[in-house]
C-alpha cells in the first residue's frame, strides 16, 4: 500500500531522486537530505502508514534489522536510532521512518567518503 501524495512513497517508487542505501521487498532505506551528522540515512517501510502503529508487524519485521546492518556497515560506534511519531514528537514527514544518526566522535576513521548530501 502506498499514498500517491507521500514524499517517501515516492522515494521508493523513484519519482523523487535519493541516495538509496538497501531496499529488499518490504523495505528501503536512503541517506537524509538534511543529515544532522555524516551518514544520517533514515530506514523506512514500504508499506505507508503514518504512524508505527498504522503499519502491520509483517511490514515492519526487518526496519530494526537494516537499521543494525546499516550502523554495522558504517562501523559505528556512537549512534541514535530515533523514530518519531506526530507532530508533537518532531514527525514531519507522514510516512514511518527510523533515522541512523552517527554520533560525530564515531566519524573518525570510517574510511567511508560520504557524497554531498
Ligand atoms: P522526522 O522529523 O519526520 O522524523 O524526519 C523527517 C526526515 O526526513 C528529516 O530528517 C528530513 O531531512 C528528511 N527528509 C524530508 N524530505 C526528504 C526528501 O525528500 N529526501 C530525503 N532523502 N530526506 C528527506
Amino acid at each position: 500500500m502506498s499514498s500517491a501524495a507521500c514524499i517517501f512513497c515516492k522515494i521508493i517508487k523513484g519519482e523523487i531522486p535519493s541516495m538509496k542505501i538497501f531496499e529488499s521487498e518490504k523495505t528501503f532505506a536512503f541517506l537524509d537530505i538534511g543529515p544532522l551528522s555524516r551518514g544520517h540515512s533514515l530506514v523506512i517501510p514500504k508499506f505507508h502508514g503514518v504512524k508505527l502503529h498504522d503499519v502491520p508487524d509483517d511490514q515492519l519485521s526487518e526496519v530494526l534489522m537494516v537499521a543494525k546492518k546499516i550502523a554495522v556497515a558504517q562501523g559505528l560506534v556512537d549512534y541514535n536510532i530515533l523514530q518519531n511519531n506526530g507532530r508533537a514528537a518532531h514527525q514531519m514527514v507522514d510516512h514511518v521512518h527510523f533515522h541512523v544518526i552517527p554520533k560525530p566522535n564515531a566519524e573518525e576513521g570510517l574510511g567511508i567518503e560520504w557524497p554531498q548530501q
